[in-house]
Parts: structure tokens; sequence; C-alpha cells
């Protein structure tokens, strides 16, 4: 299994706010290789299976509404340690805990509205990659 692999999402606020562009700069700036990436919209039940884990949650159906409210940008990225460092690179779930300078402190709007996603474990990241893209769309 590869290890050196995080998946991430441009979350739909993020997109709106014009930030594909500052995100995707400091993505590379800290090290990570686009190995695939895409604009695409998520349908309900795309969003619903991406976030099945969460279907507990009491927040799941607003996670769902927001996901699917406009575009996102996916990606899989590449590097050394991968999940960790780009969970380190986003900051907190909750953009008024993360850290100065994490993508999440500088573009993020709220908790639920929080610019982008990043795999919590490298299995994730391996199921959320398969999830978006075939293995031909990649490029190490
Ligand atoms: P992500 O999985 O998107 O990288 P995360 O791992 O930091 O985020 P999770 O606990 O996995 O956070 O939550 C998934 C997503 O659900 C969050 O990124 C956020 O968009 C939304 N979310 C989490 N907690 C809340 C909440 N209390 N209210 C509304 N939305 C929430
Ligand atoms: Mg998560």
């Amino acid at each position: 299994m590869t290890t050196n692999r995080t998946f991430t999402m441009i979350k739909p606020d993020a997109v709106e706010s014009g930030n594909i562009g500052n995100i995707i700069q400091a993505i590379t700036d800290a090290g990570f290789k686009i190995v695939a990436m895409k604009y695409t919209k998520l349908s309900t039940q795309e969003a619903k299976d991406f976030y099945a884990v969460h279907a507990e949650r009491p927040f799941y159906l607003e996670l769902v509404d927001y996901m699917t409210s406009g575009p996102i940008v996916a990606a899989i990225l590449e590097k050394e340690n991968a999940v960790a460092d780009f969970r380190k690179l986003i900051g907190s779930t909750d953009p008024a805990e993360a850290e100065e300078g994490t993508i999440r402190k500088l573009y993020a709007e709220s908790k639920a509205k929080n610019a982008v996603h990043g795999s919590d474990s490298d299995e994730n990241a391996r199921i959320e990659g398969d999830f978006h893209f075939q293995p031909d769309h990649c490029f190490a």
C-alpha cells in the first residue's frame, strides 16, 4: 500500500470565495506533488457516500447540503508523511482554533464551511482517492 499520498478537496466555500489558486499555491509551496486533480461537483449520493462515516452525526445532512452546494476541486497529493503533514498544513477543523498561517486559518469561513478536506489516515486517503480517480488519471 502506498503511504505517501493523501486526498484533498477544495470545498465549495473556498471555490466561491476565489481561493482555488491561493490554496493550490500553498499546497505546492509546502512540497506536495499533485498526482491527480479535477474540478467537479458532487451529487447528493456521492456526498452521502463520501461522508458515510459521519452519517450518525447531527451535522450530516448540513454537511451533504454544503458539499453539494457548488463545485469543488478534488486532488491526490504526494509527499513523505503526506497525511499528517497535510493535516498540519490545513489546521484544525474549526478555523477559529486553527494555527496562524494554516489554510483553514487563512481561507475558511467556519467549522462547517472550512475550505478544505484532508484525509485522516493512509487507509482513508487510498479509499477517498480511489473514490474520485481511476489509476490512469494519476501521474506519479
Ligand atoms: P475533513 O474530513 O473535511 O478534512 P476534519 O477531519 O477536520 O475535516 P471531521 O470531523 O472529519 O473534520 O468533519 C468532516 C467535516 O464535517 C468538517 O470538515 C466540516 O466541514 C463538517 N463538520 C464537522 N463538525 C461540524 C459541526 N460541528 N458542525 C457543522 N459541520 C461540521
Ligand atoms: Mg475528517
